[in-house]
């Protein structure tokens, strides 16, 4: 596969071509460079994506031009399952300003996503009055202000995958 030297080494091939000034306009009130472009870009059609690396198989996040791990340019940006487990839970007692423009949220959690150990997202968990350390979530878009955002929500436990 050839890799889009415009885009920073990142393959991009599974994102449908937007221009940046397209990008900006759609994406607006989020600070975007050319590396990270590409993972807001993803949220305007409710795709969770994230880093993987063609050399040690590796995923990650945020979206950038190299492998954190090898530092091989082998990177190509593949949709996530949006499935995994609350590593971290915080409940907020004042209202998070982002929360305030959506729906009303129960915690800002970290999600490790069930991709690969210790590849974690930040997000908020939404229908629900009880967050747990390692229940399991799945992504769920909610528009804030415009904008499809990947927020998380508790699946049953007794239909999720081993963690
Ligand atoms: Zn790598």
């Amino acid at each position: 596969m050839e890799v889009d030297v415009e885009n920073g080494g990142l393959d991009v091939t599974a994102l449908p071509d937007m221009s940046d000034d397209e990008m900006v306009a759609r994406l607006k009130g989020i600070v975007l460079d050319h590396e990270t472009k590409w993972f807001y870009r993803a949220w305007l059609e409710r795709r969770l994506v994230g880093c993987w690396c063609r050399a040690c198989e590796t995923w990650s996040l945020p979206v950038r031009r190299f492998c954190p791990n090898c530092w091989s340019t082998l990177v190509t940006i593949r949709d996530l399952s949006g499935q995994g487990h609350v590593f971290t839970a915080t409940h907020l007692l004042q209202p998070y300003p982002f929360a305030a423009m959506g729906p009303k949220t129960s915690a800002s959690a970290t999600i490790e996503l069930a991709e690969q150990p210790g590849l974690r997202f930040a997000s908020e968990i939404i229908d629900t009055d009880t967050v747990r350390v390692g229940m399991p979530v799945t992504v769920t878009w909610v528009e804030v202000d415009g904008l499809p955002c990947p927020f998380f929500r508790p699946v049953d436990e007794r239909n999720a995958a081993p963690q």
